[in-house]
């Protein structure tokens, strides 16, 4: 496993290291043994102490229609999923104050969606443009760009990877899942590890 490195641009759920090589410090949090960020922000390892923390980026509120902003699917209920706003897209400028917004299950994507778990999943990092701003944020993932950009697999926390237009297959464990992904989606992985 690859070390952590201090200064690294993480997103809730990124993988830091393993429980065994790190002390998971605040803005972080353990799962089965491996330490994972819990914010966007940069990664610290103090060396002597070997803890790993992360600490949040600061960041401008200015949210209008229109906007891509990336977000962490929180909840599903049967007609919306809730999503956590992380930051605005592509700027990466942080969102303070984690605003919630809602996706309406007529707006996850093209034409009619049956069953909103066969879309999204708790956990996923989503793109999603503004469509509302007040009295609540309202958010479509619809558009082929939009959606979900990383999912872990619900059986083992592994990254799914894409095998199909909607189809995501985990690597460690052969689980099977489904999506409304974009088009974006494992890019921005690609892009941190190469
Ligand atoms: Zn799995």
């Amino acid at each position: 496993m690859k070390a952590t490195q201090s200064g690294r641009l993480v997103v809730p759920g990124d993988l830091l290291g393993t429980a065994e090589e790190f002390v998971p410090g605040r803005g972080t949090y353990e799962h089965d043994g491996r330490i994972y960020s819990a914010l966007l922000g940069q990664s610290r390892v103090d060396p002597s102490s070997r803890s790993v923390t992360v600490r949040a980026l600061h960041s401008i509120p200015e949210l209008d229609v229109g906007d891509v902003v990336l977000g962490r699917v929180e909840d599903l209920k049967s007609a919306m999923a809730i999503v956590e706003i992380l930051a605005a897209h592509p700027s990466s400028r942080t969102v303070p104050g984690e605003p919630e917004g809602t996706i309406h299950v007529s707006k996850v994507k093209e034409g009619y969606t049956e069953n909103l778990n066969d879309e999204l999943a708790p956990g996923d990092l989503v793109l999603a443009r503004i469509l509302e701003n007040h009295p609540s944020i309202k958010l479509t993932t619809a558009p082929s760009s939009l959606g979900v950009v990383s999912a872990r697999c619900q059986r083992c926390h592994a990254t799914l990877e894409l095998t199909g237009r909607s189809e995501l297959v985990c690597p460690r464990c052969g689980n099977r899942e489904r999506r409304k992904v974009s088009s974006d989606y494992g890019l921005r992985q690609a892009r941190d590890t190469g």
